[in-house]
């Protein structure tokens, strides 16, 4: 679709694109906006990178766990993107085979997982890093000695990709630069128009061909603050994560049965990186962990290994708050990890969206500034 729309622009005319926001979503739109030859400038009220887009799971995964809830297209295209960004900045990335334990009374049957993992493989096609396998309980205990052996009965083991997600941001703003585009850090803006007027913190203003708001969790807020009406209503939901010295050079996907939700405990630069929890938030708020998703954590993990580990053990822990698109009738965990993107006349909304999927968003972004600018 893009490259056919391609041809509709000249590259002779510079009409000038600002997309605001410098996480994933407003790089990879700025990214795709410039391929495309517009004047584009990005603006980012704090430094590029520094919110949601830096405090993930670090995973470019297709989300094995989104197959519950049908959610096939989204995983097939975040399979495809997972191939995209290993393949773009291998040295920012890496294939990583995550092991599920599993135990009796498990949140999930060795069967569901079996359905899960077979059509994972199915859907990743030919964008596969490595079809799934299942382990004995020996062949699970000797790659984690010190796991919990009461009820453990095998284990299924898949591959997603895993990143910097960090310094893969700061690659993507590398190639926006390259090709021309220019960024503003420390730059808020605190209106737009539906006519592409954008205001600054300072007061300045200036006139755009067509204005993206890429705010991730603060979208709805800059709409809602310049008096523009928008249907699309956002969930905030806050993750937090805790870095502890390395457990085990391997990945798990592990079941928490009192929450009924599972977590990552994933090899990252040395160290163990456990997470994530799910907590509603509100913006009035700082976006930090708070004592009691810190516990949670520690006492999942603990469940599950002889070394139990305390709150002195932490390294490092980080917070983010995921924009959901609001459903009213789904829990937390069912509301879907896909974007929407509502444009009016130069004004174009983006809502929602997943890490991994970031170059894709952007390209449907680009299909609206194009209609925008014919
Ligand atoms: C705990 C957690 C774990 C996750 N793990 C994964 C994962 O492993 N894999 C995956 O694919 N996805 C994951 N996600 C989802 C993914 O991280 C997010 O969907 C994605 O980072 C959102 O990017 P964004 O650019 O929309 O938002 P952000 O990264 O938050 O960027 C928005 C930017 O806009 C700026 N901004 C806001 N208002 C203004 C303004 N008025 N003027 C100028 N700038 C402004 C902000 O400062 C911010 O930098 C996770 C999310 C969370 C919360």
């Amino acid at each position: 679709m893009v490259a056919k729309l391609m041809t509709i622009q000249s590259p002779n005319i510079k009409k000038k694109v600002a997309i605001i926001g410098g996480g994933i979503n407003g790089l990879c739109s700025a990214w795709l906006c410039a391929q495309q030859g517009f004047e584009v400038h990005l603006y980012e009220k704090e430094t590029l990178m520094s919110q949601t887009s830096r405090c993930s799971s670090k995973l470019l995964h297709g989300g094995l766990r989104y197959l519950e809830y049908l959610q096939f297209s989204l995983v097939r295209e975040s399979l495809q993107e997972r191939k995209f960004w290993l393949e773009a900045a291998p040295e920012l990335t890496n294939d990583i085979e995550l092991v599920i334990p599993l135990y009796k009374g498990g949140i999930h049957k060795r069967w569901e997982y079996k359905i899960g993992l077979v059509l994972y493989d199915f859907l990743a096609g030919k964008n596969n890093l490595g079809k799934h396998r299942y382990l004995t309980k020996d062949e699970v205990v000797s790659t984690f000695p010190s796991i919990e052996t009461n009820g453990l009965t095998g284990a299924y083991a898949y591959h997603d990709g895993q990143m910097d997600d960090y310094e893969l941001g700061l690659w993507v703003s590398r190639q926006l630069t390259d090709l021309g585009g220019t960024i503003s850090e420390n730059t808020k803006i605190t209106k737009v128009t539906n006519e592409g007027l954008v205001t600054l913190e300072s007061g300045e203003k200036f006139q755009y061909d067509c204005v993206v708001n890429a705010c991730g969790p603060w979208a709805q807020e800059l709409v809602a603050r310049s008096n523009i009406d928008c249907e699309v209503k956002l969930k905030l939901v806050r993750g937090t994560h805790i870095i502890i010295p390395q457990i085990s050079d391997k990945a798990l996907y592990l079941e928490n049965k009192e929450s009924k939700r599972l977590f990552f405990v994933l090899p990252y630069k040395g160290n163990t990186l456990v997470g994530t929890t799910e907590e509603v938030h509100d913006l009035s708020n700082k976006i930090e962990p708070t004592e009691k998703e810190i516990n949670y954590l520690i006492g999942a993990l603990n469940k599950f290994f002889d070394n139990q580990i305390t709150q002195t053990d932490i390294i490092e822990s980080f917070a983010g708050a995921r924009p959901l698109i609001f459903e009213s009738t789904k829990l937390m965990n069912e509301v879907s990890r896909e974007y929407k993107i509502k444009r009016n006349q130069k004004l174009i909304n983006v809502f929602g969206g997943k890490w991994t999927t970031s170059r894709k968003l952007g390209e449907s972004v680009l299909e609206h500034v194009l209609k925008v600018i014919k």
